[in-house]
């Protein structure tokens, strides 16, 4: 059932993807508590997956991992960057899902012999997930944003369930925002609406009429434009809401939607008192990260670099240990296959200008032995590393072969049949019994070392991170590491598993098998990005003197 208060807004996008629907949510889900409300977030992906975690980065991008172990969409990244709203599986559902649950119980015989049907049934389970969120936790507002475009067949079930749902709650508990685009056509310097007014006449054939509307524009929109747009799409005109580009960082998009008063009339067509907003934290981010002290260069290796989205919570995780070194950062991406080819002279030029180098995770050996030459000329030239997840166990690897003598030393998940797999499946090194050990995902704790120095940067003995992996450093090779000068600095504790590693004798080489950086927010920094970042710095101005 559904809780009385909560609200309800629903956004949906037309006219074509990659508008930045996911960060507008994110916004609006920020504006509103500054204005002191409790906000929870949903994603609604059309595809049939059941969820992105079996989807290729060219696909899809960044899987996020959530708390409570699910991997989504990337757009749960941005939700709880920018809110406090709790996600867990339950904020990011797929048609997939919803079809697997429906199917599940038409063959238990939940249905009674009924004929199921797209509607009532799937869009009953959509709705269901939906109040399901409203009912936990108790949120003033649920967002829920709709994947894909208006006009896309996928979407119809999701966009048939929130008209039910805003005939059976009123517009006073439900609100319909739509963000379209207004594209400049470049040798009249005109921008058209013509796009958008086709996109809200698909809305409205499925019976939802948009309360506000977000027209993305390249440059602001006059009151003529205006008023256009809110007569033929049947909207009022101060609910026509420029969503304006944006120089700068993506966080300034929030205040951009501030100054359009998305947060004011959002309150006011639910009959909200509205008073003055207070971001101050957000304040304090913005102004430090437009006044920067410094420079920094940071060397991201990995084999998806040309993809803007596929290390997006890395990309971002960076900027806020950034700003929080009150730093300009400036991300060298280079593809770990391409290196593979370099060696002295060319390899040392590529990286003569960077502070600091960070190794992402992946999956499959393509561009592994370029990772491994990376992290061996940041350890032997003492620059600051950075590894995580795969990152890390390369970092493994190549210690191995290059300093504990192992030769040949690699992960099973590239050589099978190696002869010191330092890197291994539970089930190879017998730890867990059952076959066919699936990936760790979600937070465990992890239990730091007396005398690491990352328990010192976390300042805590103990610390809940997210997972999403299968392989894990192999523990009988642990007594020869330490022995050699790598201490295993955090462990989980239940299995005894490796979960970070370093080396004393370097200004700053720690790698995690697990992604801390799924946990970094702007106004709350993650530790080990923030110190990495310190370190970098350190390091540009050291190799000045
Ligand atoms: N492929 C490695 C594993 O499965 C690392 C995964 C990752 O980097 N996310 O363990």
């Amino acid at each position: 059932m559904t809780d009385k208060k909560t609200r309800y807004i629903f956004v949906t996008g037309g006219v074509c993807s990659s508008l930045g629907k996911g960060i507008s949510v994110a916004s609006l889900g920020l504006l509103l508590e500054g204005h002191g409300y409790k906000v929870s977030i949903i994603k609604m992906d059309p595809y049939l997956n059941i969820d992105p975690g079996t989807m290729s980065p060219y696909q899809h991008g960044e899987v996020y991992v959530t708390e409570d172990g699910a991997e989504t969409d990337l757009d749960l990244g941005y939700y709880e960057r920018f809110t406090n709203s709790i996600l867990t599986r339950k904020n990011s559902v797929s048609t997939g899902q919803i079809y697997y649950t429906v199917i599940q119980r038409e063959r238990r015989g939940d249905y009674l012999g009924r004929t199921v049907q797209v509607i009532p049934h799937i869009t009953n389970e959509i709705k269901k997930r939906i109040f399901d969120v409203a009912s936990e936790g108790d949120p003033d507002f649920v967002l829920v944003e709709i994947g894909g475009t208006v006009g896309d067949i996928e979407s119809i079930p999701f966009l048939e369930t929130i008209r039910q749902i805003r005939h059976e709650l009123g517009r006073e508990r439900v609100m319909n925002i739509h963000l379209t685009l207004v594209p400049t056509i470049s040798v009249a310097g005109e921008l058209k609406t013509k796009p958008t007014q086709h996109s809200v006449k698909e809305l409205m054939q499925i019976g939802i009429i948009p309360d506000i509307l977000l027209p993305r524009v390249s440059r602001p929109l006059d009151d003529e434009m205006r008023s256009k747009i809110a007569l033929f799409c049947n909207v009022n005109e101060k609910n026509v809401i420029a969503a304006e580009d944006v120089n700068g960082s993506i966080y300034e998009i929030t205040y951009m939607f501030r100054k359009n008063k998305l947060d004011v009339n959002t309150l006011e067509h639910f009959g909200l008192p509205v008073k003055e907003i207070k971001l101050p934290k957000w304040d304090k981010f913005i102004k430090t990260y437009k006044n920067p002290k410094h420079k920094v260069r940071i060397a991201v290796v990995g084999k998806y670099i040309q993809l803007q989205d596929a290390y997006r919570s890395i990309y971002e995780a960076l900027m806020h240990g950034s700003v929080a070194n009150e730093a300009e950062l400036e991300i060298v991406k280079m593809d770990s296959e391409e290196i593979e080819s370099l060696a002295g002279a060319a390899f040392k030029s590529k990286f003569s200008d960077i502070d600091g180098i960070l190794v992402p995770g992946g999956f499959g050996n393509r561009g592994i032995e370029g990772k491994i030459s990376t992290i061996h000329y940041a350890r032997t030239e003492k620059i600051p590393f950075f590894g995580i997840c795969l990152g890390m166990q390369c970092a493994v690897i190549e210690f191995g072969r290059n300093v504990c003598g192992l030769e040949n030393a690699n992960s099973t998940e590239f050589d099978p049949q190696s002869k010191h797999p330092v890197i291994s499946l539970l089930e190879e090194q017998e730890i867990i019994v059952e076959k066919g050990g699936t990936m760790r995902l979600g937070a465990y704790p992890c239990e730091f070392v007396k005398g690491a120095k990352i328990k010192d940067i976390y300042g805590s003995d103990s610390v809940m991170e997210r997972h999403r992996h299968r392989f894990e450093f192999t523990m009988k090779y642990r007594e020869i590491y330490e022995s050699n000068g790598m201490l295993v600095g955090g462990i989980y504790p239940k299995n005894s598993l490796v979960e970070t590693i370093e080396i004393k004798d370097h200004p700053w080489y720690i790698a995690t098998q697990y992604h801390p950086e799924f946990k970094s927010k702007p106004i709350e920094p993650h530790p080990l990005f923030k110190d990495f970042i310190r370190a970098s710095i350190e390091n540009k101005s050291s190799r000045k003197k």
